[in-house]
């Protein structure tokens, strides 16, 4: 089973998508931490990837050959989750021809509905550790001794969730990703999930469609 969850910057997608690879034993696919991942380490593209500090979408031809390596690995097969990819229609017919390549199925995509009020609280109050990568919430889901177990200076807000780059990245999605939806709607793959309210709440709803594909 490889799963997409898909939705607008804050929607929950990386706190979901952790779940649901811990409770399937799915392997989780962030192309937003790969591409911070290559910034951190000054790898040769990292200069192309610096982009996304404004909100900007990085190259799909980037996107591409880092998701290739991944289905590529065969201890990966047909267990993956997707954070964050595909974002462009290009990516998705891209996807397409990489899974077929390396006999692999996409089984459904997830699209987290949630209002833009909403999102802009949980990203300002989103906080990730560098150490783990646990995603946390400052005002909804804080980093306690019981669910986080790194020291709390690794705790810290990502460069790219000020004001000015949220604008970017909304826009970016309304114009770029969100017409991606159609294309899975046309496959029959799109499920919609109520993305308000508490993280168990969404999770329950995502659990039961994971499960019925399961059956
Ligand atoms: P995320 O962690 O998913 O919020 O991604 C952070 C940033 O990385 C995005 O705002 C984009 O600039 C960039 N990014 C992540 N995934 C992709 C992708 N699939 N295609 C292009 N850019 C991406």
């Amino acid at each position: 089973m490889n799963v997409i969850i898909f939705g607008p910057p804050g929607a929950g997608k990386g706190t979901q998508s952790e779940i649901l690879a811990k409770k399937f034993n799915l392997f989780k696919v962030s192309t937003g931490d790969l591409l911070r991942k290559e910034i951190k380490n000054k790898t040769p593209i990292s200069e192309k990837i610096k982009v996304i500090n404004k909100g900007n979408l990085v190259p799909d031809e980037i996107i591409g050959s880092l998701i290739e390596n991944i289905l590529a690995n065969k201890s990966y097969c047909n267990r993956l989750i997707f954070d964050g990819y595909p974002r462009t229609l290009n990516q998705a017919e891209n996807l397409d021809l990489l899974v077929k390549k390396h006999k692999q199925k996409i089984s459904v995509i997830l699209s987290l509905k949630v209002d833009e009020s909403d999102i802009i609280k949980r990203i300002q109050g989103r906080e990730t550790c560098s150490k783990c990568g646990l995603i946390f919430n400052k005002f909804f889901n804080p980093a306690t001794e019981e669910n986080h177990k790194c020291d709390k200076t690794f705790l810290h807000k990502r460069v790219d969730d000020t004001e000015k780059t949220l604008k970017n990245r909304f826009e970016t999605y309304a114009k770029k990703t969100l017409p991606i939806l159609d294309y899975y709607r046309n496959q029959k793959l799109l499920r919609e999930i109520d993305g308000k309210g508490k993280i168990n709440d969404i999770y329950q709803q995502i659990h039961q469609i994971i499960h019925s594909l399961e059956a």
